[in-house]
């Protein structure tokens, strides 16, 4: 089934209020014309509200960067779904391997957060990938298929056909070596066997599987033509306005595989 590719910025922990707003003010006109791609920013926090009202009435969509799977409660410094959707985030991304790593998350968490975010409305942007130890140990899809299992669990197939499931191998994360085309394929091969096995047909067809780990203007094609490949999560590379703008046109160009 034909699949809009989708690409999304992380831009993590940068980008002032007026920061994010400049960026959605130059970058909405660049865009304007691209219907070949969904495009989402994904600013802090403080931004959200800014950047979705500086994006109104464009084609650029907001995401949270994560959120809390409570609506409400006593948990001081967390932001729910609900907060993030009545913001402007139409996703949130989840599970990422900063999150991970530095802040606790778990594939328990990460599933109640997919729970949360499909109960405020919110489309999950789930991510799973292994780290270079487990790679070298040739456990990519083991721990694929463990973050799927445990992370997914509960989740219907409707669920799963309206996710994106972010493919990011932990080790090209910021560094600068991106997974080769192949290793993506073949990762984002796995992951649509498993979502088809566990979750049916429909299911799979319709996830978008997206790859993120030092992506850049130079090998989102290559990256993007490869089978199963349905578009990219970009950190880096989507701070600077032409940068993330080549990378979009790059995909909305046909370079994913829909
Ligand atoms: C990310 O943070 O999700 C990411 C892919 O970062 P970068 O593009 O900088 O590797």
């Amino acid at each position: 089934m034909p699949k809009l590719p989708f690409i999304c910025a992380n831009w993590k922990m940068y980008k002032t209020v007026g920061e994010a707003v400049q960026y959605v003010a130059a970058f909405r006109g660049l865009v304007r014309d691209l219907d070949g791609v969904e495009i989402v920013l994904a600013p802090a926090f403080t931004a959200l509200h800014a950047a979705a009202e500086a994006a109104r009435g464009s084609n650029i969509g907001i995401a949270a960067q994560d959120l809390h799977w409570e609506r409400e409660g006593a948990y001081t410094g967390e932001v729910s779904g609900a907060m993030a959707r009545e913001a402007g985030a139409s996703y949130a991304i989840i599970g990422h391997s900063e999150r991970r790593t530095l802040f606790a998350d778990t594939d328990a968490t990460v599933n109640r957060k997919i729970a949360a975010a499909f109960a405020a409305g919110l489309g999950p942007i789930a991510c799973i990938g292994e780290t270079l130890d487990q790679r070298e140990r040739q456990e990519t899809f083991d721990v694929l298929d463990r973050q799927i299992k445990l992370g997914f669990d509960g989740l219907t197939g409707d669920q799963i056909g309206r996710m994106v499931i972010a493919y990011e191998p932990v080790w090209a994360i910021g560094t600068g070596q991106n997974a080769t085309p192949a290793q993506a394929a073949a990762a984002h091969g796995h992951i649509r066997r498993r979502l088809r096995q566990w979750f049916g047909e429909e299911a799979a067809g319709r996830c978008r599987i997206i790859y993120g780990g030092s992506v850049k203007p130079d090998n989102i094609r290559d990256l993007a033509s490869q089978p199963d490949v349905d578009g990219a999560l970009v950190g880096g590379a989507s701070l600077d306005v032409r940068s993330f703008l080549e990378i979009v046109k790059a995909a909305a160009g046909g370079g994913a595989a829909i």
